[in-house]
């Protein structure tokens, strides 16, 4: 999830996850996410949203092995591949994780899901087979706070999973 600072003047200060939704309820988002005005004076409160590390691959702002992409998702490589093939597919939209997902959603992520079956397809995987998983919070294993889609295959793949 992006993360939110407030900083007044040279003051730094860091708030509880409640705190943050608070203020980030009370302060209009600018049309391009991740990019709060800078206002200047040292009583102006200067709110910075920081980019979680998919938004910054769909920013182009750190390197990834990008297989598809249109206008609302992203599939990527997987950095620390768990099967032969492992993509993550992600909407371009920042949407936590599915919990988070409302009915607004439902077509980017019947959007997703499509696209993966199309990047599986697209990576030769429908042939043998493959699993799609998405991990939401911590018992689900999730590390990452943007909602994605794991796109796993190459091998025979275990259930149920650990
Ligand atoms: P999850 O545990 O479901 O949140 O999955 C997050 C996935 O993101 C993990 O499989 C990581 O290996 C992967 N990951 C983290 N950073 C990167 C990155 N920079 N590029 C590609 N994959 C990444």
């Amino acid at each position: 999830m992006s993360s939110l600072r407030l900083e007044f003047g040279a003051e730094r200060r860091r708030y509880t996850k409640s705190r943050r939704r608070a203020l980030a309820a009370k302060v209009d988002r600018p049309a391009r996410p991740g990019a709060f005005l800078q206002q200047g004076g040292a009583a102006t409160p200067k709110l910075i949203m920081s980019k979680n590390i998919f938004e910054k691959i769909i920013a182009r702002e750190i390197p990834a092995e990008i297989v598809f992409e249109d206008e609302t998702v992203l599939a990527f490589r997987d950095i620390n591949p768990k099967a032969p093939a492992h993509v993550l597919i992600v909407p371009k939209k920042n949407i936590p994780r599915l919990s988070e997902a409302g009915a607004a959603d439902e077509k980017l992520l019947g959007h997703l899901l499509l696209q993966a079956g199309a990047v599986a397809r697209q990576l030769g995987l429908d042939k043998t087979g493959y699993r799609l998983v998405i991990n939401n919070g911590r018992d689900g294993g999730e590390t990452v706070a943007h909602l994605h889609c794991h796109i796993l295959g190459g091998r025979p793949l275990a259930w149920p999973p650990g």
